[in-house]
């Protein structure tokens, strides 16, 4: 079982990658688009997410709760690594 990670709307990134510095192991810095990725994340228009491990859960937590745009948001999810 995995949690899904979504970054919602993506448009809404600054980026100042706060979420990069506190959890690297799910969030990588995409100099070309300006904005933050997660890693393995699929692209979907205006958001971006991607189902990953959950012991990472604490991780992508912290980085949403520092995120100055409210946009990180995560959740259990069934499928997935
Ligand atoms: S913390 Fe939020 S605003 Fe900052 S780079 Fe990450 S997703 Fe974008």
């Amino acid at each position: 079982m995995g949690i899904r990670v979504t970054i919602k709307p993506l448009s809404e990134c600054i980026p100042d990658f706060a979420c990069v510095a506190v959890c690297p192991e799910v969030f990588i810095p995409d100099e070309e688009l300006g904005k933050a990725r997660i890693k393995g994340g699929e692209n979907r228009g205006d958001f971006m997410e991607a189902v990953i491990p959950s012991h990472l859960k604490p991780c992508v937590e912290m980085a949403a709760s520092l995120c100055p745009r409210g946009i990180i948001t995560v959740e259990d999810s069934v499928e997935g690594p």
